[in-house]
């Protein structure tokens, strides 16, 4: 029967594929690296020739385990990996070698928390099943002659999954966008993954379900692939949750489905069906000795990570003052986030130093395309320039061609204030004249200020400001001409 008017409840279970960063491969000492001429980084172990022995990579192991632990998990200290055997173009040996998911991954039963609610003041954990690692696979390619091939360049790169809990905690595409933003953020603060989906090094391929709200199993779930961006990932979950909706208004039956966005449209399409769960035939590679973690090596990793993004930005809200706003644009960005911190040690008082970088610095960097670490400008500038605004030796006005100047040449404030005599004047009896002068000048504007029209006295502070080349300062001149215009 159609219904109309039911109210669903969408849930969303995320699966997080992340490339490591690591040197070499995860089983052989092929480089990894991204791009590049076609199958020139294979070898025999990551072709799996007959008689090519693999060995474990460490320090993708170091990475996953750090993961785990920055993601409140627990570790498994005997962990093991497995073959899982299937059939694809993409996957040169037969099987991928994974961590099968009813044994020990080196991380599970953990969390991560991100921001909630309008204000961005709240915070949701999202409960996490598994961490683990696996190698990736090769990449199938079109070719210009018309024909199909595969470049085994990244077959074997280490790959860490990340998998949600089930059911799971995420209910809103926003959410799901929030949470792929927060992790991404982890692991580039980690330095385990660059983060780059555009390049593919960070895949998020989310499952959906809608169901109703008094309903107690969930619903039917599509899986979603081809997600390229964080608000592809946002609208592709949108659109799903409206196309099932629509589905099971007109009273159709769902079907258990994997299906590709097509980003330009703004549309989903079926890949493929699920007709039944596919047998891995999993098996304990033969190959591979398990891995076996101490726990002084285990609590060596923990007392070493650094301090995480969402810590540093509930940090900046509760300890420094700042706005869920601001403080998100500055952890959005671990050398950002870095700047601002080396500025707070060195005395800068925490808004008006995110003022300053948010504010003129983030523009004159963004009309330039750099990046902070490619400016002149270091955390000992932004802590001057606060500093002279801040004990009246130049004005706002002044602070700012000072700063554009301290952009161009990475020279201090303070000393281009010197060298150019910019230094803001706050002796009132100099100002005194020259606020006369500007009224002996202009005895029309005194005559109308007279007359009512005390807005004029704005034509005077420009007058009084064009004078003293913007230096005088302005509230002793407000004050001065209120004085001086009721004469
Ligand atoms: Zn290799």
């Amino acid at each position: 029967m159609p219904k109309s008017g039911v109210a669903y409840v969408t849930s969303v279970g995320m699966e997080v594929h992340a490339e490591l960063l690591t040197e070499t491969k995860m089983f052989c000492g092929c480089l990894n690296r991204f791009g590049g001429e076609v199958n020139t980084r294979v070898c025999p172990v990551c072709l799996a020739l007959p008689g090519a022995l693999p060995y474990i990579n460490r320090r993708a192991v170091e990475h996953v385990l750090r993961t785990a632990l920055a993601l409140n998990c627990q570790i498994a200290m005997r962990s093991l990996f497995h073959r899982k055997n299937y059939f694809y173009p993409d996957l040169p040996k037969g099987y991928q070698l994974s961590q099968y998911e009813e044994t020990n991954p080196i991380g599970y039963a953990g969390y991560l928390v991100i921001p909630a609610g309008d204000d961005g003041l709240a915070t949701k954990r999202v409960r996490l099943r598994r961490v683990h690692l696996e190698e990736d696979t090769g990449k199938l390619m079109h070719l210009p002659s018309g024909g199909s091939g595969v470049d085994c360049n990244r077959a074997g790169v280490p790959l860490m999954e990340i998998v949600t809990d089930f059911p799971p905690d995420i209910h809103t595409p926003e959410e799901a966008r929030e949470y792929l933003q927060q992790l991404r953020l982890l692991l580039v603060y980690l330095g385990v993954c660059d983060g780059k989906m555009e390049q593919g090094s960070l895949r998020c391929e989310p499952n959906i379900s809608i169901a109703e709200e008094s309903a107690e199993k969930l619903g039917v779930k599509t899986e979603l692939k081809n997600l390229g961006s964080f608000r592809a990932v946002a609208s592709g979950i949108r659109h799903e949750e409206t196309r099932m909706a629509d589905e099971l208004g007109r009273g159709n039956e769902l079907k258990q489905e994997t299906r590709g966005w097509n980003e330009d449209k703004e549309t989903s399409f079926v890949m493929r069906v699920k007709e039944q769960e596919q047998d891995y035939r999993y098996f304990t590679d033969p190959d591979l000795p398990p891995m076996v973690f101490t726990e002084e090596y285990i609590e060596t990793l923990r007392a070493n990570l650094p301090e995480l993004p969402m810590q540093k930005r509930q940090r900046y809200i509760e300890a420094l003052g700042l706005s869920a706003y601001d403080a998100g644009v500055l952890v959005a960005d671990r050398e950002w986030a870095e700047f601002f911190d080396g500025a707070v040690e060195d005395g800068g008082d925490p808004k008006q130093v995110c003022n300053w970088m948010n504010g003129d610095f983030a523009r004159l960097l963004n009309e330039d395309k750099l990046d902070v670490s490619e400016s002149k400008v270091r955390p000992s500038h932004i802590v001057n320039i606060v500093n002279l605004v801040e004990s009246g030796a130049i004005n706002g006005k002044t602070a700012k061609e000072v700063f554009e100047r301290t952009y161009k040449s990475g020279e201090l404030p303070a000393e281009i204030i010197e060298s150019e005599g910019l230094s803001q004047i706050s002796d009132t009896g100099a100002i005194l004249c020259v606020v006369r002068e500007a009224i002996k000048e202009n005895p029309d504007a005194v005559g109308k200020f007279k007359e009512g029209k005390t807005n004029i006295k704005g034509f005077f502070v420009g007058k009084v400001m064009q004078k003293t080349k913007g230096r005088a300062n302005a509230e002793i001149v407000n004050q001065l001409l209120d004085v001086e215009l009721s004469k």
